[in-house]
C-alpha cells in the first residue's frame, strides 16, 4: 500500500485542474497581451479565472494579481507595504515566529534595510492571539504579516480577529494563506483582510501558479520588472494554462470545502487519538483550531529523518516538518519557537491529509509509525539512556 499523506508539501493535481488546463496548450494558446482574436481568447479566459478566483475570496476581480506561487505572492505583499511605509517613515513590521521561510527571508532582508522586525511569540497553545498584535502595535508600524494557518503544525490563527485589530489601528494586513485558501472559509472583506497569499498546489492545482490578492487603495510595489501583465503590478506572460487550472482547482476545493473538511478532519482526529498512544510523545500545534489534515508530533529518542525513510519503506510518505528545510541539519524553526527543545525537535513527524486518504490508509499508517519508532528506539542509544536513567525524559 501506497499512502500520499504530504499534501502540506503538495498535492496531486485533480482531474478538474488537469482538464482545464488542456485546451490552453494547444488550442487556445494565444498571448493575453495580443490584440488578435487568438490573443483575446486567451484574455478572456484570463479575466475569467480572475473573477472566479475573486468569487472564492470574496473579493472585486481587480484585487486579484496572479503570481509565480505563494512565495512571489508573499514577498510582493511584504515588500510592497514596506515600500508605502518607508515613504511614511514608519519601518516597523509585526509578524510570527512560525512563518513560512518566504515571510521570514523577506522580513529579514528588509531588516538589513534598517527596518524593525517584532516576531510575536507562539509558545502559548502554539498560537497567538489577536491580544498580541495589539500589544506589538507602534506609531511607526506599517505592517502586520501573519499566516492564517502554520505549514508545519496546522494552527489556525484568528485571523478575523487580528484582521479587526489593525483595521482599527489602521494598519495594512497581510496573511500567508497558503495552507488555508481551499480548506477553510475565507472571505477577505468580511475578515478584514488586506492582502493575502495563495498557491495552486496546495488545494489540487498545478505547481507554480499562486495569486495575491491585494485591497484597492493600497499601491503594490513590482518585484517583476518588464511589461504591463496584472494591471502594470507583476510583469511576464501569464501562464495560462496554469492560471485555468488553479482556477478551477479552487472552485471545485471551495464547491466542496465542508464536506471535505468534514471527512479529512474525522481522519485526523483518529491519527491524532492512535498515535497519542506512543509513550513519550507529543502534539504540535493548536489542538483545537487546527487545519483539518494536519497532524504533527514529536517522537523523545528518536530521528525523524530515520523515521521518514523507514515509513517510506512501509508505503507511507510523510515529513518531519517542512519540505522546504529538509536537507538541513537544521531542526524546524516552527518546532523550535513552540518551545521544542533541539533533541525534540529532531524527532519530528508530519503527516497531512486530504479528501483523497481513506479509512484504509488512517490504519495502516496506525499500524506502521508504532512500529517504527518502537524499532528506532530499539537501537537508539539516546533512548537507551532515557530507560536507563542516564537520561531524563523530556516528554
Ligand atoms: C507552500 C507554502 C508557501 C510557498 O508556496 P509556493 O507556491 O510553493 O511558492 C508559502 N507559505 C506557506 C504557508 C506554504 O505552505
Amino acid at each position: 500500500m501506497q499512502v500520499y499523506a504530504d499534501n502540506a508539501a503538495t498535492t496531486k493535481t485533480s482531474q478538474v485542474a488537469i482538464q482545464a488546463m488542456m485546451p490552453y496548450f494547444d488550442t487556445i494558446y494565444g498571448n493575453p497581451s495580443s490584440l488578435h482574436s487568438v490573443g483575446q481568447e486567451a484574455k478572456e479566459a484570463l479575466e475569467s479565472a480572475r473573477e472566479r478566483v475573486a468569487k472564492c475570496l470574496g473579493c472585486e476581480p481587480r484585487e486579484i494579481y496572479f503570481t509565480s506561487g505563494g512565495s512571489e505572492a508573499d514577498n510582493q505583499a511584504i515588500i510592497s507595504a514596506a515600500r508605502i511605509g518607508a515613504r511614511k517613515n514608519k519601518k516597523h513590521i509585526i509578524s510570527t515566529a512560525f512563518e513560512h521561510h518566504a515571510v521570514l527571508h523577506t522580513l529579514n532582508k528588509l531588516e538589513k534595510e534598517g527596518f524593525e522586525v517584532t516576531l510575536l511569540d507562539v509558545k502559548n497553545g502554539h498560537n497567538i492571539t489577536a491580544q498580541q498584535v495589539a500589544d506589538a502595535i507602534r506609531p511607526d508600524t506599517c505592517l502586520v504579516t501573519t499566516m492564517y494557518a502554520n505549514n508545519e503544525i496546522g494552527s489556525i490563527l484568528p485571523i478575523p480577529e487580528i484582521g479587526a485589530v489593525c483595521k482599527q489601528a489602521g494598519i495594512p494586513f497581510h496573511t500567508d494563506a497558503v495552507q488555508a485558501v481551499g480548506h477553510i472559509a475565507i472571505n477577505v472583506k468580511e475578515q478584514n483582510i488586506d492582502m493575502l497569499s495563495l498557491s495552486g498546489h496546495k488545494f489540487h492545482g498545478p505547481k507554480g501558479v499562486g495569486a495575491l490578492y491585494c485591497r484597492r487603495g493600497l499601491a503594490l510595489t513590482n518585484v517583476i520588472e518588464g511589461g504591463a501583465q496584472e494591471r502594470g503590478k507583476r510583469a511576464g506572460t501569464e501562464n495560462i494554462p496554469a492560471i485555468m487550472g488553479l482556477a478551477a482547482a479552487l472552485e471545485d476545493a471551495c464547491a466542496h470545502l465542508g464536506e471535505n473538511a468534514a471527512k479529512v478532519t474525522a481522519m485526523r482526529d483518529r491519527l491524532i487519538e492512535g498515535l497519542s498512544k506512543i509513550p513519550h510523545c507529543a502534539l504540535n500545534g493548536d489542538s483545537v483550531n487546527r487545519l483539518p489534515g494536519n497532524v504533527s508530533f514529536c517522537f523523545e529518542g528518536i530521528e525523524g529523518e530515520s523515521l521518514l525513510l523507514l515509513l517510506d519503506m512501509k508505503g507511507v510518505c510523510a515529513s518531519s516538518g517542512s519540505a522546504c528545510t529538509s536537507g538541513s541539519l537544521d531542526p524546524s524553526h516552527v518546532l523550535l519557537a513552540i518551545g521544542r527543545v533541539h533533541d525534540v525537535a529532531h524527532g519530528s513527524l508530519r503527516l497531512s491529509l486530504c479528501e483523497y486518504n481513506t479509512d484504509e490508509e488512517i490504519d495502516h499508517i496506525l499500524t506502521v509509525v508504532p512500529e517504527v519508532v518502537a524499532y528506532l528506539r530499539s537501537i537508539s542509544p539516546v533512548w537507551r539512556d532515557l530507560q536507563t536513567g542516564k537520561r531524563e525524559y523530556i516528554l
